[in-house]
């Protein structure tokens, strides 16, 4: 067994009018992740004059995680082009997101990268949750033989990004220059004005200004955006730690969930466990109240737990090695409005707008579908496509479909994270009560639930509304003469 090591490159911190600055030149390359290997991309300047770069961009977006490249396609879908300005030099490092809903593989589809993402994602139907030693809950998503789409697979963050960056090269080999991908080059300072934004950009060569009509902010949980617009996240956050460990194995178990509430060999806790691509599998288990995150993610702890449970689940006799290793703590909280700045011209998507339990998988889902949401919007808006009543109209829509769908969200989020890892005595005896009895009363298992992220209904959107009937013909009509 031996432990790896992987250094995240991330953006350091600047100071508070500037921005954070980008991430320092680093010398070696993450370590490779079973069959993934890193890439870092080199920044650049485009032609300046006087520091400036002459023109103006339609839509600039902050961030090139998965979000931020969705969108840039879901842009270049309408025929809108989009410069990302992205700090970091490769796509994500370590361990986030795993299960991708058939609801985000149905946007990724329109995309244009299903293919990938079908050929190394593990699809997966359920799952099941032991109470010490027995088996107390199955879960099955729906699914049948008519569906298209498995109802979710398992892909790591790595690959997901790298997947969509595919998709852009493919398109910018079509049409040079559609999305234009800014590696190593932060977003470092917002102005506004009549005529639009007047952005600053910075990377190891130099700093320049760009103007962009849009500024699409997926710049992720410490965004930079709501940040210097004085904006914060309102919600609710959790004391919980969850211990985040992948580690190489080659099990023949098959792809589902399983949850140990209490076991024998970590007892007071939770142990959660999901195969992914390459043999990497991700186990994931509830620090104790008190239990120190530093002493956990020692090696020898890591090694000592992983084995533990290995050998209670029978797999102990397998070879296995670490490759990944951090602490999560959970959060549902969201920006109170998606549009903002003077003239409305800054969009928020995926966690730059919202924070979202792990738990339930609605995290990146609820980004591909904000992704999805705004694309088409925001293309009409910005091509002029339709008027500047009906653009801010329609992005307002955004705001409110989105908003609408982070509280379902969240609530079911929240539900489930408040039995993985309960907030007070009293939801810790709740929880026992639920997993004592649930073998014997199949009503109390589904507490258990695990409540997987499932599309969200906009009921109440402006577009379906009763009241927007006249507003969405309008639109029909300026979008048939466009
Ligand atoms: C342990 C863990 C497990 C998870 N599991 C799941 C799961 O199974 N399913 C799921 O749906 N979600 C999951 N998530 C959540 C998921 O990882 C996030 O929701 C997702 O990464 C959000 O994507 P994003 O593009 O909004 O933000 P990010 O992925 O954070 O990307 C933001 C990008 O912006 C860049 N950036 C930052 N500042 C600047 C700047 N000033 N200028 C330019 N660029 C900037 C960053 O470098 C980064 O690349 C998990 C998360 C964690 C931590």
């Amino acid at each position: 067994m031996t432990a790896g090591t992987a250094i995240a490159p991330q953006a350091r911190p600047g100071d508070a009018a500037g921005g954070p600055l980008p991430p320092a030149p680093q010398d070696a390359l993450p370590e490779p992740v079973g069959a993934f290997t890193y890439t870092r991309f080199a920044p650049w300047l485009p032609p300046l004059e006087n520091g400036v770069e002459p023109g103006r961009h339609p839509v600039v977006i902050a961030g090139g995680g998965p979000v931020g490249m969705a969108l840039a396609l879901g842009l270049a879908n309408h025929g809108v082009r989009s410069v990302i300005l992205e700090a970091d030099d490769s796509v994500c490092v370590g361990s986030r997101a795993a299960c991708i809903s058939r609801r985000s593989l149905e946007i990724v589809e329109r995309l244009g990268a299903l293919p990938a993402f079908l050929a190394k994602g593990l699809a997966w139907t359920g799952g099941r949750s032991f109470y010490q030693l027995d088996e107390v809950f199955r879960f099955e998503m729906p699914h049948d033989a008519r569906q298209k789409l498995p109802p979710m697979i398992n892909l790591e963050q790595y690959y997901i990004e790298q997947y969509l960056l595919d998709e852009i090269m493919r398109r910018n080999a079509v049409t040079p220059g559609l999305i234009d991908l800014r590696w190593g080059t932060a977003l470092t300072g917002i102005e506004e004005d009549a005529a639009g934004l007047a952005l600053q950009a910075r990377n190891t060569l130099g700093g320049y200004a760009l103007r962009a009509d849009y500024l699409a902010a997926c710049d992720g949980g410490q965004s930079f955006v709501r940040k210097a617009l004085g904006l914060e996240l309102q919600g609710t956050g959790y004391e919980g730690r969850y211990v985040i460990i992948d580690i190489e194995l080659h099990s023949a178990h098959p792809t589902e969930r399983r949850a140990w509430f209490d076991p024998p060999w970590n007892p007071g806790s939770t142990v959660l466990m999901h195969r992914q691509p390459d043999d990497i599998w991700r186990i994931d288990y509830q620090l104790r109240a008190g239990q120190s995150t530093e002493a956990a993610l020692q090696p020898a702890a890591v090694r000592e737990f992983v084995q533990r449970h290995l050998d209670a689940i029978g797999e102990g006799h397998l070879p296995w090695k670490t490759v990944w290793t951090s602490v999560y703590r959970a959060g549902a909280m969201t920006l109170a409005c998606y549009r903002q700045g003077r003239a409305g011209r800054i969009l928020f998507a995926g966690n730059a707008a919202h924070a979202m339990p792990i738990f339930g998988v609605r995290g990146l889902n609820s980004g591909f579908d904000d992704a999805d949401n705004l694309a088409w919007k925001l293309a009409l808006a910005a091509r002029g496509v339709v008027d500047a009543a009906a653009g801010a109209a329609l992005l307002d829509s955004y705001s409110q479909e989105r908003i609408a769908a982070f509280h379902i969200n969240a609530e079911s989020a929240m539900r489930s994270t408040e039995f993985m890892s309960p907030p007070s005595r009293g939801f810790d005896l709740l929880r026992e009560a639920a997993l004592s009895l649930s073998g014997a009363h199949r009503g109390i298992a589904n507490l258990i639930n695990p409540r997987q992220t499932q599309a969200v209904h906009y009921a109440d959107s402006p577009l379906s509304s009763q009241g927007g009937r006249n507003w969405t013909r309008k639109l029909g009509k300026a979008l048939l003469e466009g």
